[in-house]
């Protein structure tokens, strides 16, 4: 199986699967670099995926579904998506190019928002998420319909799966998260690391995606919010200070700090 994200518009990535003949594409916003991808690999189009009903995850579809009929457009059952041949949630698991796909409702960003989860792909390498924008690389997406507490608890699930697991997000904003992770928390070598490293990899023209759960666990401020040195930070800078240093109000004055960073 072959993973490669083609990017599209300014910094998003349409995540390809691929073995050799056939592909699943996820969150395909605009169609033509993943028509692109698709013709001069000589692929097929099998399925897509849509994480949720945003316009840069699904603007691709009417098109893909003209040229590839064949090709089921598989979407959360919770959200209006126009085009959509099957509505899946939690627990829901699809045979998708001979592996085990299982859908996690994710709820914060979006009210219905889903993600793909292959726990054991079947050439024997890192089990495989597609997490549209619920978590990014050092960041999580914004809320624009969920509370704080479902991002939190969505975020919760993701930092229990395997730590090995390849974080296939939608957008290119690891070293702009880095930025915001560094400040929040500045003595986390960890973090410095992964952001020398991150900053090498956008330099050459490469993406900093996937990254893995465990990478994420030890630098996503997101993902650290039970962590005293992310308490603290929270109390003393945030703009709506979390007095009670639950995970929680951690989380929800960090994101408001981000919003404003
Ligand atoms: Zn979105
Ligand atoms: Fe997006």
């Amino acid at each position: 199986m072959t993973l490669i994200p083609v990017p599209a518009f300014t910094d998003n990535y349409i995540w390809v699967l691929h073995d050799g003949r056939t592909a699943l594409a996820v969150d395909p916003g605009d169609a033509a670099p993943l028509e692109q991808t698709l013709d001069s690999l000589g692929l097929t189009l099998q399925t897509i995926l849509v994480t949720h009903h945003h316009a840069d995850h699904v603007g691709g579809l009417a098109r893909l579904r003209q040229r590839w009929p064949a090709a089921p457009v598989i979407g959360p059952a919770g959200e209006a998506i126009a085009g959509l041949d099957e509505r899946v949630q939690d627990g829901d698991r699809r045979q998708l190019l001979g592996q085990s796909v299982q859908v996690l409702d994710l709820p914060g960003h979006t009210a219905g928002h889903v993600a793909y989860f292959i726990e054991a792909p079947s050439d024997g390498c890192a089990p495989l998420l597609f997490c549209g924008d619920t978590l990014f690389g050092a960041g999580c997406g914004r809320l624009f319909e969920g509370t704080p507490a479902q991002m939190q608890a969505s975020l919760a699930r993701l930092a229990a799966l395997p730590g090995s697991t390849r974080v296939c997000c939608t957008h290119e904003y690891t070293l702009a998260n880095l930025r915001f992770a560094r400040h929040v928390e500045p003595g986390n070598e960890r973090l410095a690391e992964r952001e020398r490293h991150d900053q090498a990899l956008r330099a050459a023209g490469h993406p900093t995606l996937p990254s893995s759960i465990q990478l994420e666990r030890d630098t996503n401020p997101f993902l650290r919010c039970d962590q005293a040195e992310l308490q603290a930070a929270a109390c003393l800078r945030a703009p709506h200070p979390a007095r009670d240093g639950t995970p929680l109000a951690v989380f929800t004055a960090l994101r408001d700090w981000k919003n404003r960073f």
